[in-house]
């Protein structure tokens, strides 16, 4: 296992008991883009890239609305749902997600920090 997939019981603070023990126990990223695979790449191949991507924004959009009703059972759902359906992309564009997040793996990428240190962008 590479120190990129090493998760920590710090780094994982506002996580629950509950999720990490799914953390600990069920599956890495690497591992979960290969379930994803093994589950519905042959359905995702069909459907095909944009129409995937519409999917994972809907995904999203149902996200939002759980977030501002403030369901946290609902919430949780729909984050587990955009993850499948944005590795679902990433099997769709031969991307290793692991590989795509392992930027993050010392903090930021941009000032290289832990917690991140720069200035919020403008809106
Ligand atoms: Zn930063």
């Amino acid at each position: 296992m590479s120190s990129a997939n090493v998760v920590t019981k710090s780094s994982l603070a506002h996580l629950t008991n509950r999720s990490l023990r799914t953390i600990s126990f069920f599956m890495n990223l690497r591992q979960f883009q290969k379930i994803i695979k093994d589950t519905y790449f042959e359905k995702d191949s069909k459907r095909g890239t944009w129409q995937t991507f519409g999917w994972l924004v809907e995904e999203i959009g149902e996200l939002s609305k759980d977030i501002k009703r403030k369901d946290k059972k609902a919430q949780e759902y729909e984050l587990g749902d955009c993850l499948a359906w944005l590795v679902s992309l990433a099997n769709l564009l031969e991307i290793d997600a692991s590989a795509a997040i392992e930027k993050y793996a010392k903090g930021c990428p941009k000032c290289k920090k832990m917690p991140c240190a720069c200035p919020e962008p403008k809106k």
